[in-house]
This record gives structure tokens, sequence and C-alpha cells, in this order.
């Protein structure tokens, strides 16, 4: 992170000098400051969005659509969640293209987030949940397959 902090730093700095601004070194501090604050709450938006239900535009549809991937097909692929963001994954080697996509079958946990049934954390989640939410031995069952 930090040399892209700097890098974006002086590209902004000498472009702004090279305008001749005589303000150049500050315009390019707050350049970059903007710009990773701006880039954050964007990425967030998007994730957010990837997991509510509400009406969305098309990028975040698109945004949903890949990043449903990465929860519900393979959890070591798929790791953006901005729009165009899938140019890094591929980059980066996660990308699932949409062949590969067809061949995956739901991941095998799906109900527990990726954990083994009978972690100790769901176990204890159970138990508790079973009680206050009233389940029956039969639906408790069910739950740990
Ligand atoms: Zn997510």
């Amino acid at each position: 992170m930090l040399p892209v902090l700097i890098g974006g730093f002086l590209i902004y700095w000498a472009i702004f000098a090279t305008l001749g601004f005589s303000d150049a070194l500050p315009m390019a501090v707050a350049f970059v400051f903007v710009g990773h604050v701006m880039t954050f709450l964007g990425y967030e938006w998007y994730h957010m969005t990837a997991h509510l239900n509400i009406r969305k535009f098309a990028a975040e549809v698109a945004v949903t659509r890949s990043h449903n991937m990465h929860h519900f097909k393979d959890f070591s692929k798929m790791f953006h969640v901005s729009y165009g963001g899938h140019i890094i994954d591929r980059a980066m080697g996660t990308e699932i293209t949409p062949d590969h996509r067809d061949k995956l079958s739901r991941i095998e946990f799906i109900r527990t987030l990726g954990m083994e049934p009978y972690d100790p954390r769901l176990v204890a989640a159970r138990d508790i949940y079973a009680v206050k939410l009233g389940l029956s031995e039969q639906q408790r069952r069910t739950a740990q397959r």
C-alpha cells in the first residue's frame, strides 16, 4: 500500500508541477488522500450492495454476480468487490471464468460459511440458537449435516 501511496503522490506532484501550479505539493497530498478515501468508500459500497437484497444499478448487479461466486463457488477465488476489479483477479490468478464457474458445484459447507459442520464454534452457536428459536431435535440434526 505504501508504494502505491508514494507512487500516486509522485505522479500527481509531477503533473501539477509540470502544469505550473504553485501549490503542486499540497494538491498532490490532497489528491492522494481524497482518492484513497473515495476508493475505499467505493469498495465498501459495492461490497455492501452485493450482500443486501436491494434494487441495484447494472454495475452493482455485475459485482453482486461475481461476488456470489466467491461466497458460493470458491472462497479462495474472486476477491474483488469493485466494478472492473475482475482485472486484478485475472492478473493475480484468482479469477473464476464463466466456463470454469459452470463446472464448479456449490461449495461443500455453504450453510456453515466454509467451516467444518462440527466446528466447535458452530456447535456452540447451534446449542444456543436451537434453544432460543425452539428448534426440534430433528431440526438440530438437519442443521449439522
Ligand atoms: Zn462478501
